[in-house]
């Protein structure tokens, strides 16, 4: 049987974020009744598209997933329990921000079969969770993790963010080292570097075209100091035990994140919820994001019709979009890609296909080929999305 990893889209949060471009907004009780009775019913009728698969992963997101009533997600781990062939040892991850969930909440998600959690930290100064505009600090977490612990999660993700305004490599090098000492320290660390997207306030207060005078904003750490909190990040979070399996997360010993390893090696997966994105046998498409369009559709027509009125951009890859995705999603793991896996795939030898950039980029120091595969080096890392464009055919 073949498998498949399942995403959970829940948009709610308690407020945006200054830097957040994901889709999440503040709603109230009405609505969330509305989006989840909806969102059940979409998973409920997928049910026989998933029939042939069994579902490894399942990974409730957001938004804050954990801002909602608990019952709501229970009744979700229910769907999936009674109408999807779940894997025994499937992981199962919520994401978690400090101050949304108290020990009975994370007790009723542990026991609706829910067994890894991601507490989104960010950062463990509360003067930089005030600059992002986080609703949590420092002691919130805490209490957060502590009650985790005790609800019985034993797979812990932290996610952390650097290059934020005003931080220095030190206040960096101290919120790594913080999450290290908790006590017991996460099976896994995020830890991505912020970036300012479009649309967002800080887009308004650092883009390019910001109107506001840097003088009166935080300075963002320069490129030098932001590279330095790289290749720190590394080097602090080996020496606490943790490896790096891909560009910007690190775990202990078989504890990666399996929903998200299956991202980059181009496994199939189904979203749910709006804006959720899927990839099923070749074919890609995302759920519309608009709730009150996603809502009405689910509610209002025919049970046949509403998969298609809900998903969009539907797009059937090509085989070379398949092979540049293989690549270049693949080179995103520190163990890279196997040649064996590509001939499996595609029925060709990988060396047909990309001989020549795997050549150029060897020269460069910035990939290697080993017995079954190929992966970049630490360097090739640092430079990823030069040595990735390289992979477009
Ligand atoms: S909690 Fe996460 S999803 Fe929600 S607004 Fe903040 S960054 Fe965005």
């Amino acid at each position: 049987m073949n498998s498949i990893g399942i995403y959970i889209h829940i948009p709610f949060c308690k407020q945006k974020c200054l830097y957040c471009d994901f889709l999440s907004f503040p709603e109230g009780m009405e609505q969330q009744a509305l989006y989840f009775d909806a969102l059940k019913k979409e998973i409920e009728i997928s049910a026989g598209e998933c029939e042939d698969y069994e579902v490894t992963s399942v990974f409730i997101g957001g938004g804050t997933p954990t801002s909602v009533e608990p019952s709501y997600i229970a009744d979700i781990m229910g769907v999936l329990k009674g109408q999807y062939n779940l894997a025994e040892n499937a992981e199962i991850t919520i994401e978690c921000n400090p101050g949304t969930a108290d020990y009975k909440a994370l007790r009723l998600y542990r026991d609706a079969g829910i067994n890894r959690i991601s507490i989104g930290l960010q950062s463990a100064k509360d003067n930089e969770l005030l600059i992002l505009g986080r609703i949590h600090n420092r002691k919130q977490f805490e209490e957060c993790y502590k009650n985790a612990r005790l609800a019985g999660f034993d797979n812990v993700n932290v996610d952390l963010m650097s290059a934020l305004p005003g931080q220095t490599l030190r206040d960096w090098e101290s919120n790594l080292e913080y999450v290290c000492s908790l006590e017991p320290s996460p099976e896994h660390i995020s830890a991505y570097s912020l970036i300012i997207e479009e649309g967002t306030p800080f887009y308004e207060m650092y883009g390019e075209n910001s109107g506001i005078r840097r003088e009166h904003l935080l300075p963002l750490p320069d490129e030098d100091t932001e590279r330095e909190m790289y290749h720190r990040t590394k080097e602090i979070l080996e020496k606490n035990g943790y490896y790096r399996y891909e560009i910007s997360n690190y775990s202990k010993s078989d504890r990666e994140s399996r929903h998200n390893v299956r991202y980059w090696n181009g496994g199939d997966y189904i979203g749910f919820g709006i804006g959720a994105a899927s990839l099923m046998k070749g074919i890609r498409y995302r759920n519309i994001s608009e709730l009150s369009n996603y809502v009405e559709a689910i509610n209002k027509l025919d049970i046949f019709d509403i998969l298609k009125a809900i998903r969009t951009e539907v797009q059937p890859l090509s085989k070379n979009e398949q092979m540049e995705e293989f690549m270049f999603l693949g080179l995103r793991m520190v163990r890279g890609v196997s040649c064996a896996e590509f001939e499996r795939r595609f029925s060709c030898e990988m060396a047909e296909v990309f001989g020549e950039v795997i050549a150029e980029l060897r020269g460069e120091e910035l990939l290697e080929v080993t017995e079954d595969g190929i992966h970049l080096t630490d360097y090739g890392l640092d430079l990823s999305n030069y040595c990735m464009a390289k992979f477009l055919l």
